[in-house]
């Protein structure tokens, strides 16, 4: 393949990918974004493999064919739950291949015509340090993120004491060795540096609170991002820079809308620990409430709703594990046809990844114009009858407005008390993936429907139906 048509078909795949994104972006537009996103990807592996220096062999193919077909199989499995640990988890994979490409164009550098071994072009030891050293701190750091993100619990993901002052010395250490190996491409900076980044993006995450932990996959996404597009400069490949430069820049953006959706800055994130195990028990389990709570069942849910003129549902990690979106939206048809203004307020945090609320109300076919974010339906709550909150928790407690204390203090939250009634569907008192007590379970004017969310959707239905 001549480097005109190679260069015409890396920019069809990077105009693809950029396509993609636009449709990602979009729950209604999402389907079209994947394609655009496998359609991108097939032009760039073709276009590789057809390269004139590229040797083909039996063994890529292999690999191509393991990879994918084990992608293909997680994929389709994967529980819409455990997306965000298997998003971790594959960019823990993005990780290290940079690290691999970076130490092969070492060892090889004639291959990769970056120089002969011991004399590497000064530029591409750049690259390639840059590439090897975020790649690194990616593959530990989401190994980390996978770890919490799937409830795994080990001394070794614990924080250590001055965690602090330890990561700052290992990060200082971390620049002096880049330096070194970038100044004089010495194989010892080389694994040096590799370790003292892998254990920096293991050092890093692991004080991170699991509360904080979209924004640190998300940031990881980020930083595979930059290490592709570092490796793509070491291999000459313009189709790798673009692809790495979007997916880097793509993560950058989105970790900052969750960090400004929960109003705390990335450093506050970093340095924070938001959600550690010790503010859960502090918060939930060392005072555990004994108050008494409004409970009630199906038929009293119905009967309010009935009576209801205006509803706002607020649905949250427990509607994901219940998989209620279909029973939700069956009974929000009910209270359209009974005459009443239904519509859904989504929080930027709410379940378990950014979107994840969107995605699977756009499953249940919830008209998208019913689906507002939190800025643009939170002053409705007060003129609302009933605020129907479905397996959310932590994105309704009024303590992130009034309890300095807290640790989800100044996170923005869905003024769900100020609804006439307040409907909370969940299992028992539990707290939510902060561990902060929720006060609004008290309150005078919130009753409890305490039942697996799809269960008790479909017992609303069934009494709402059986009155007519
Ligand atoms: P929460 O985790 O605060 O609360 C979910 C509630 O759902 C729990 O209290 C649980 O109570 C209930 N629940 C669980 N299973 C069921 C079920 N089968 N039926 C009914 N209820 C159920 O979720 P929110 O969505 O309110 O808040 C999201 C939290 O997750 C925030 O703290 C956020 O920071 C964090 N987070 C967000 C991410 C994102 O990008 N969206 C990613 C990672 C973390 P019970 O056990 O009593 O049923």
């Amino acid at each position: 393949m001549n480097t005109t048509l190679s260069a015409l078909l890396y920019l069809a795949a990077s105009v693809a990918f950029i396509m993609s994104l636009r449709g990602l972006s979009s729950p209604d537009t999402a389907r079209a974004g994947n394609f655009w996103g496998i359609a991108g990807m097939a032009i760039a592996i073709v276009t590789t493999l057809a390269q004139p220096n590229m040797h083909v062999s039996f063994w890529m193919l292999l690999a191509m064919v393991i990879g994918g077909g084990g992608g293909f199989y997680i994929a389709a499995r994967i529980e819409m739950t455990a997306l965000p640990q298997l998003v971790a988890a594959f960019h823990s994979l993005v990780g290290m291949a940079a690290v691999l490409v970076a130490v092969a164009a070492y060892y090889s550098p004639t291959s990769f015509g970056i120089g002969v071994p011991g004399a590497i072009k000064t530029g591409s030891l750049i690259e390639m340090g840059l590439g090897l050293a975020i790649g690194a701190i990616t593959f530990t750091g989401s190994l980390v993120a996978f770890a919490k993100l799937q409830g795994l619990r080990s001394p070794a993901l614990n924080a250590m004491p001055m965690q602090h002052p330890i990561n700052a010395a290992l990060g200082a250490a971390c620049v002096v060795l880049l330096i070194w190996f970038c100044a004089t491409g010495s194989e010892a900076a080389m694994w040096l540096l590799i370790v003292a980044t892998l254990l920096m993006g293991w050092f890093l995450i692991i004080p991170i609170g699991g509360a904080d932990m979209p924004v640190v996959v998300s940031m990881l996404n980020s930083y595979s991002g930059w290490a592709a597009c570092g490796i793509g400069f070491t291999l000459q490949n313009s189709a790798l820079i673009v692809t790495g430069a979007l997916v880097g820049s793509s993560g950058a953006i989105l970790s900052y809308v969750m960090c400004k959706g929960m109003n705390r800055s990335i450093f506050n994130v970093i340095l924070g620990g938001f959600g550690t195990d010790t503010g859960a028990v502090a918060a939930g389990g060392a005072q555990k409430e004994q108050r008494p709570v409004k409970s009630g069942s199906a038929e009293d849910a119905a009967f309010i709703m009935k009576n209801a003129a205006s509803i706002i549902i607020v649905p949250g990690y427990g509607m994901a594990v219940a998989q209620a979106q279909h029973a939700l939206r069956e009974m929000a048809d009910l209270m359209k046809k009974e005459g009443a203004t239904v519509r859904y307020a989504i929080h930027p945090v709410a379940g378990r990844m950014p979107g994840h609320m969107n995605v699977l109300l756009a499953e249940a076919n919830v008209p998208y114009d019913e689906v507002l974010e939190l800025d643009e339906i939170n002053r409705d709550f007060a003129q609302t009858d009933v605020a129907f909150v479905i397996g959310a928790n932590d994105v309704t407690n009024p303590a992130a407005k009034n309890d300095p204390k807290s640790s989800i203090y100044g996170m923005p939250i869905l003024d769900v008390e100020k609804a006439k009634t307040v409907l909370f569907i969940k299992r028992s008192m539990a707290t939510g993936y902060a561990g902060v007590e929720n006060e609004l379970f008290f309150r005078d004017n919130t009753m409890m429907l305490f039942g697996d969310a799809k269960k008790v959707c479909e017992e609303i239905v069934k009494s709402m139906s059986g009155g007519h």
